[in-house]
């Protein structure tokens, strides 16, 4: 019999991320530094015995629903439908956020084994733009990947978009429109201070209500109820699927929070933003029993705050770049 899962503050959670490798193929500017980011090595990565572990507990003992494959890159994770098939047997809602610049080859074996939903992380539709925003010239191989994942019967596809200030913000419209032609549901998300470098300001953050606003004024919306989904949603007056705001910074979540993160090297992490963490690497290879896994689990979510104060004089980034906690 599964007992919620509830901190301090009166939030259940039941949204487990994993982060299933810290590499990626990728260097998007405000993710990773563009050379010395140091690899958590392959001995200290939790084995794929290790995070089903860690899942089952979450899922028997918390009554946990929903679980999240990312990274770093998910996919360059070897052998990744193998570790999914271990996680769709808990019967969970099963999804993963990925570049997609993968995911002609391994979308269908990806459903095959279990996979349930896919979103994809494309900052822009220009090849030179992608190419500077992620230091790779791969946005031919991303939106085929996004084709790959409809091909292969995922159903919604979501496009995760991070918008920024006079980087990418010019082109909410054409998000807008590939996103309404190819059926995928599109998601504009703020940009948080998680970057390698440190360099985030506040006005790099473009609102989600200016962009959805923005999408409006071309494309009638009628906005819907917000569930326990972290995102905005609006659905196009003429039919033509649905588009969200993700706004982490203007508009935080944290009250209605309901996630923890696994580390690829075994740390739970219960904020993005969090400093200290759990270490249930060492729990599991002590050879700890699953009552003291979840112990481990427990009083992290005991310990969680009420939210991250972005914008406050108090506010630390975490040391952890995003890459390195799982978005
Ligand atoms: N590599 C995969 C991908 O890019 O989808 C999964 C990991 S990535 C860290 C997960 C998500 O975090 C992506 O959608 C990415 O755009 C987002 N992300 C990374 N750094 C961010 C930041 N500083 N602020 C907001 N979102 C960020
Ligand atoms: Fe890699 Fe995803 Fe970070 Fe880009 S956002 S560098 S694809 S982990």
């Amino acid at each position: 019999m599964a007992t919620a899962l509830v901190d301090s503050f009166g939030r259940t959670h039941r949204d487990l991320r994993i982060s299933v490798t810290d590499r990626c193929n990728f260097r998007c500017t405000y993710c990773m530094p563009e050379e010395g980011m140091a690899w958590v090595p392959r001995h200290e990565v939790l084995s794929f015995e290790e995070i089903e572990r860690v899942a089952r507990v979450c899922v028997e003992r918390f009554g946990f629903d929903s679980i999240r494959v990312t990274g770093g890159e998910p996919t360059m994770r070897a052998n990744l439908p193998v570790l999914v098939a271990k996680l769709a047997a808990l019967g969970v809602d099963l999804s993963m956020t990925t570049n997609g610049s993968t995911l002609r080859a391994l979308a269908g074996p990806l459903r095959a084994a279990g996979l349930g939903r896919v979103n994809i992380s494309l900052d822009s539709l220009r090849r030179d733009r992608f190419a500077v925003l992620t230091r790779r010239d791969h946005l031919a191989a991303v939106l085929d990947g996004i084709d790959a994942a409809l091909d292969a019967g995922f159903s919604p596809v979501k496009l995760n978009v991070v918008c920024m200030q006079g980087v990418n913000d010019d082109e909410v419209i054409d998000f807008a429109t590939f996103g309404r032609e190819r059926g995928v549901e599109v998601r504009f998300i703020e940009l948080m201070p998680l970057d390698a470098d440190h360099a985030w300001t506040p006005v790099q953050v473009v609102p989600g209500e200016r962009v959805i606003a923005t999408i409006a004024d071309a494309y009638p919306l009628r906005a819907l109820t917000r569930g326990s989904d972290p995102a905005e949603l609006f659905e196009y007056l003429d039919g033509r699927g649905r588009v969200g705001a993700i706004p982490s910074v203007t508009t935080p979540f944290c009250s209605r929070c309901d996630r923890v993160r696994l580390t690829a090297e075994g740390k739970l992490r219960n904020c993005l933003f969090a400093i200290d963490e759990t270490d249930l690497r060492a729990v599991l290879r002590d050879g700890g029993s699953d009552e003291v896994v979840a112990a481990a689990i427990g009083a992290s979510v005991a310990g969680k705050g009420p939210g991250h104060q972005i914008g406050a004089l108090s506010f630390v980034q975490p040391p952890r770049t995003m890459s390195q906690i799982g978005g």
